[in-house]
């Protein structure tokens, strides 16, 4: 795709490769159905093709939430959204844009989770690249079949832990695809430079292998060396076929996504989302947290419940922020407790995985996380264990009685998985919890307050992060790029969130907030000697131009 589709209008004559007709109408980069101008249809083969009335993109946006608000359920929605997306890009990316507070929890969580267990029987057309382990010693080639040359950003998986639902095999395309869309919905970057792909090394998942509509490769899932030496390849051939491209891993168990994020991040630009993205805005949420209980980094106590990528990889964060106020390592990590299906990870346990080590800290074993959270006495509670009423009534009245305003964070997705609901984190504090999900919950009235959690959504984030260091070509992505997006993200929350007890800024501001991240994250790249590109005089604009408008072009001047 030359250079000048990525959202100008074409200069001169159309290229003598420029669909016409009906192939115009089915290429979704282009087509823009009803609202193609008359002087289009007359030049482009399209007379007769639609219907006599020009549409603005006004009019189709309303008439594609007239139909979305019609449909019933989330999966069907999803499937509406991922239609029009397949049909028509600019319109797609235009309703998601405009609605971001009704659109986002569809085209992602938790209705993704939801569609990505259905995918195998709800599949209609093909997107994004499988690599899958019948591809060994070809990958390359097949990324060559990627039609388009200038992919900036990969997100892959290799679906063994979709959100909270386990081992969801090549279904989990759906996440590549989801977090794709954010990319551009949230931060402007160009549909065309985002590449998902499924990394099918087969699935463990029982009812998916005897799943006659299961689209995965049908095999147990490839480990040890087979799984280092394809990967690696994959990674290898990223790097020859789109040089410098970023790749995003998501949603790999753990026994992967240290090693694969530790063997790989000083080699090449890459992130795990799970473990560093959500590190970011859940240290942003803690920052605006304070902003509310007036009280330093340095009097906090977390306790996770959950001790995994997400859980190790905000506690890694959270401890970069305390030294960088001056603690001293050692003393940061005892801050950061860690409750697993085992109970308190404390030091004197066998067989301790090695993600969980840093934070086990000598204390005798403690079954329970309620008696864990009498043991300790956090300031803050963080769940990503994924066990739905993990913080009963109990749980967060006994925080309530530790802290004026205990911190409760329900991050565990989808819905379903959630520890507790914003209403019962409210209810059972008295109001007093300073509440952030991973799933969106709805506004509520108590007691004569309206309260407005907000979801401490990746999508803050690694859309910022990935355009900033896109924007300037950075070689790595780094942990000090992750700091800065956090804090610029609690920047953003206006003192009337804090009011009405949200702790992120609203999700209509994404773009803003996205674009202002992008900056500071390409800031570092410099200020770290990664960036590949001289820096702008105006970094602002520089980052802002390549931000992707979902305005329709002009093809015939
Ligand atoms: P993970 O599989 O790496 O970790 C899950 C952890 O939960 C493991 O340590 C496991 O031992 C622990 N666990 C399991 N059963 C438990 C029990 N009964 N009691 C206590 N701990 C138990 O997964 P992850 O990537 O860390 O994600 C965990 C959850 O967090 C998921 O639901 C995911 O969707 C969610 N998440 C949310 C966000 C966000 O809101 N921004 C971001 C990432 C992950």
């Amino acid at each position: 795709m030359p250079q000048q589709l990525l959202g100008e209008a074409l200069p001169g004559p159309l290229p003598e490769w420029f669909p016409r007709g009906m192939a115009l109408l089915r290429d979704p980069s282009l087509n823009k159905g009803s609202a193609f101008t008359a002087r289009e249809r007359d030049v482009l083969g399209l007379s007769g093709l639609l219907p006599p009335h020009v549409s603005t993109q006004e009019e189709q946006v309303a008439r594609v939430l007239e139909n979305f608000r019609r449909v019933d359920t989330p999966l069907e929605r999803f499937i509406m959204l991922q239609s029009l997306q397949d049909r028509n890009e600019a319109l797609f990316y235009r309703v998601i844009m405009e609605n971001p507070d009704e659109m986002m929890p569809v085209i992602y969580t938790p209705t993704v989770g939801v569609a990505c267990q259905q995918y195998g029987h709800i599949y209609r057309s093909p997107r994004g690249l499988y690599v899958s382990a019948e591809n060994r010693g070809q990958v390359a080639s097949l990324l060559r079949n990627w039609p388009y040359r200038d992919a900036r950003i990969i997100v892959v998986t290799d679906g063994e832990r979709i959100l909270g639902l386990g081992d969801l095999g090549a279904n989990g395309m759906g996440i590549p695809i989801g977090k794709l869309a954010l990319y551009t919905a949230c931060a402007g970057v160009h549909p065309r430079r985002c590449l998902p792909v499924m990394f099918d090394i087969g699935t463990n998942n029982e009812s998916l292998l005897e799943d006659p509509l299961y689209l995965g490769l049908r095999r147990r899932r490839l480990t040890g060396a087979e799984y280092d030496e394809l990967m690696a390849e994959f990674l290898d051939a990223t790097q020859e076929v789109f040089p410098g491209v970023l790749v995003q891993f998501e949603d790999f168990a753990n026994h992967n996504a240290f090693r694969v994020l530790q063997a790989y991040r000083d080699c090449c630009p890459c992130f795990n989302d799970d473990i560093q993205g959500t590190a970011a805005v859940t240290l942003a949420g803690v920052l605006s947290a304070l902003r509310v209980t007036n009280r330093p980094m340095r009097d906090q106590t977390f306790l996770f419940l959950g001790a995994g990528e997400a859980a190790t990889g905000i506690a890694d964060l959270l401890v970069s922020a305390l030294v960088a106020e001056g603690m001293e390592e050692a003393a940061a990590r005892r801050r950061a407790w860690m409750v697993d299906s085992r109970g308190l990870v404390v030091r004197g346990r066998l067989a301790l995985a090695e993600h969980k080590r840093p934070y086990a800290h000598e204390h005798p074993p403690v079954d329970s996380f309620l008696e864990a959270v009498e043991a300790l006495r956090p300031t803050a509670i963080i769940g990503v264990g994924a066990v739905p009423g993990a913080f009963s009534r109990e749980v967060i009245e006994t925080m309530t009685r530790l802290n004026d305003r205990p911190i409760v964070f329900a991050l565990s997705n989808p819905t379903s998985r959630a520890e507790c609901t914003a209403e019962q984190a409210y209810a059972w504090s008295g109001g007093q919890a300073l509440f952030a999900s991973g799933s969106p919950f709805d506004p509520l009235d108590l007691d004569g307050r309206r309260f407005v959690p907000r979801q401490g959504n990746n999508s803050y984030i690694f859309p910022g992060v990935g355009l900033g260091a896109v924007a300037v070509q950075a070689s790595r992505v780094t942990d000090g790029m992750f700091m800065v997006a956090a804090r610029v993200l609690a920047e953003t929350v206006h003192d009337a969130d804090l009011a009405q007890g949200s702790l992120f800024p609203a999700l209509s501001r994404v773009r803003e907030v996205s674009a202002r991240i992008a900056v500071a994250v390409a800031e570092v790249a410099f200020a770290e000697e990664l960036a590949g590109i001289e820096c702008p005089a105006d970094l602002g604009a520089w980052v802002e131009a390549q931000m992707y408008h979902p305005e329709y072009v002009s093809y015939v001047g």
